[in-house]
Parts: C-alpha cells; sequence; structure tokens
C-alpha cells in the first residue's frame, strides 16, 4: 500500500513561508500585488480568479481583479496589460484563460512583460527553463517537482516517465524535472504500448488529461506515481491515474483531488515574489 503524498499539507507549509516572506518586504515598505485580467465570464476562470483573490489576501499579497466583458475588443485588452506593465506598483500579471474567440491567446501572452508573467508562459521564460536564466515557469509543472521534493523523494539518478509532452504541463516539466538528474523518458498519444515504458519507471507522472488511464498493472511495484491530471467525472474530479489500483503498487503517490492541484496556487504567489524579487534586481 503506496504512502499518500499529502498535497494540501504541502501547500499549507509553502503559503507559511510565503507569509513569512511577504512580512519582510512589507517592513522594507514593499507591498507585493498581483493583478488577474478576466475577460468575458467563463465560470471557472471566475471561480479559479476568486480563489487566487482568496490565498494572496491570507498571505498578505495584494490582488486586483480586472474585468472586462468577453465583447473587449483585443486592442483594450493589450491596452490593459500595457498599463500594468508599466505599473511599478504591480509585480505579477496573470490572464485567464480561455479568453474570447476574437482574442489571440498568442499576442496576449506575449504582450506581459516577461517579469511580470506569474504564468511563465511569455516565450522568453519557456526559454529560461532550458537555460537556468532567472525565469519564471509555469505552476502546474513546478509543482509537480516540489511535491516530491518536499515529500524528500529521491529524483537524481531515477528513471522518471512523464506521460503527456502538452505545452502546459508536460512539455515544460521535462526540463524543470531534468535540473534535478533523473534519466527521463516522454510518452504521448503516439506511444505504443504505454505500459512497457511507465513498467520501467521509478517515477511516474501523467499530465494527459484522460481519467484513470494508467492502471496499476503499468507501475513498478514501489514506483512513485505523480498525477497531474484533473478530470471532471461524475460531479467532482479524478486523476490521469486509476488511484483504486495504483495505490495497491506504488510505494507514494499524489491522489486527485488533493495533490499536485493543491499546490497550484501556492505556486503562482511564489512567482509572484520571485517576479518581484527579478523586478528589484535581488535574482
Ligand atoms: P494537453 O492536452 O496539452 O496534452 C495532453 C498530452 O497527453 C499530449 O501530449 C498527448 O499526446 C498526451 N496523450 C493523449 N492521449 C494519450 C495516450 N493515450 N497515451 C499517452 N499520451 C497521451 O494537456 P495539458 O498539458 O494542458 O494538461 C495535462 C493534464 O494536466 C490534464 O489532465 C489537465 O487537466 C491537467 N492540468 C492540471 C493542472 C493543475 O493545476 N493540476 C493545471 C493544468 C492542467 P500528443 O502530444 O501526442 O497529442
Amino acid at each position: 500500500m503506496a504512502n499518500l503524498i499529502d498535497g494540501k499539507a504541502i501547500a499549507a507549509q509553502i503559503k507559511e513561508e510565503i507569509k513569512t516572506e511577504v512580512a519582510g518586504l512589507r517592513a522594507e515598505g514593499i507591498v507585493p500585488k498581483m493583478a488577474v485580467v478576466l475577460v468575458g465570464d467563463d465560470p471557472a476562470s471566475v471561480v479559479y480568479a476568486k480563489s487566487k483573490q482568496k490565498v494572496a489576501n491570507g498571505v498578505g499579497i495584494d490582488f486586483e481583479l480586472f474585468e472586462m466583458p468577453a465583447s473587449t475588443p483585443e486592442e483594450e485588452v493589450l491596452a490593459l496589460i500595457e498599463r500594468l506593465n508599466n505599473d511599478a506598483n504591480i509585480h505579477g500579471i496573470m490572464v485567464e484563460l480561455p479568453l474570447p474567440k476574437h482574442i489571440s491567446k498568442e499576442r496576449v501572452m506575449e504582450a506581459v512583460a516577461p517579469n511580470k508573467d506569474i504564468d511563465g508562459v511569455h516565450p522568453i521564460n519557456r526559454g529560461y527553463i532550458l537555460s537556468n536564466g532567472p525565469g519564471l515557469f509555469p505552476a502546474t509543472p513546478q509543482s509537480c517537482v516540489e511535491i516530491m521534493l518536499r515529500s524528500g523523494i529521491e529524483i537524481a539518478g531515477k528513471h522518471a516517465v512523464i506521460v503527456g509532452r502538452g505545452e502546459t504541463v508536460g512539455k515544460p516539466l521535462v526540463f524543470l524535472l531534468l535540473k534535478h538528474n533523473p534519466t527521463i523518458t516522454v510518452c504521448h498519444s503516439k506511444t505504443p504500448d504505454l505500459g512497457q515504458y511507465t513498467r520501467q519507471a521509478d517515477i511516474v507522472i501523467a499530465a494527459v488529461g484522460k481519467a484513470k488511464m494508467i492502471t496499476g498493472d503499468m507501475i513498478k511495484p514501489g514506483a512513485v506515481v505523480v498525477d497531474a491530471g484533473i478530470n471532471e467525472v461524475d460531479g467532482g474530479i479524478c486523476g490521469d491515474v486509476d488511484f483504486e489500483s495504483a495505490k495497491e503498487v506504488a510505494g507514494a503517490i499524489t491522489p486527485v483531488p488533493g495533490g499536485v492541484g493543491s499546490l497550484t496556487t501556492v505556486l503562482i504567489l511564489k512567482n509572484v515574489l520571485k517576479g518581484l524579487k527579478i523586478q528589484l534586481g535581488r535574482e
């Protein structure tokens, strides 16, 4: 029976560290502040934005929500981002996705100043992942790494199999994880017989978006299983790993909910502080 990795407890620990750092900054007269831009009224985006606001306020980070109607022309969204880029009191900017169809996601992502891009989506930050530069990196792949580091899981020298090479999770994860010296295999939809790869893994990380597709018989006994998947089923959510069968075989496993996803918001807030330090020339 696997050890259950408690993402909520790890998130609470990170939250305390952020609180302490924010208190130090405030004592210096620096008030960290983030801005979230919400175009339209996608219900999930509204929930995500409000939940970030609550957590940010709880750690002492100021938060401002900029809501624009779905009909807002692209130029107006870009003009708002430009204004936020030039506002020295705003240290992090996040544009909630999805955007309405008439707005180019790429143009918006490229408009956010790289040192305020707390979602880690600007091409410059994607480049910094490869070069060890002072970049801001996306929260979910960071969560996959952080949840292992903080659970005392050894990564160096291990064989990690990442299932999924999506732009949001799998692909950036390859390079963030590689900094910790595992040997990495990346699997995707064209990989024949996925199980032959996952069964060789000391660490399996799932980032696919298919409910319960990785089953216990695809896991090497004692392996670490990290599940980044979020799939809506029966009014709740589940991961890409079939938790019930995998937990009987794995040595350690992250649940869904309560695993990787629990760290996302606090790691976005950590990005606000990292961005602030980059802006101040401290990083
Ligand atoms: P994408 O849809 O961009 O990528 C999915 C990847 O899975 C692709 O590389 C695809 O392969 C691969 N894939 C699809 N089917 C199979 C298969 N049968 N076998 C092996 N690989 C397959 O997903 P994202 O990167 O955006 O997200 C991945 C997961 O992470 C989703 O469940 C998403 O909900 C979750 N997520 C969780 C977050 C969190 O906060 N915890 C935040 C963001 C996402 P190919 O490249 O060949 O098409």
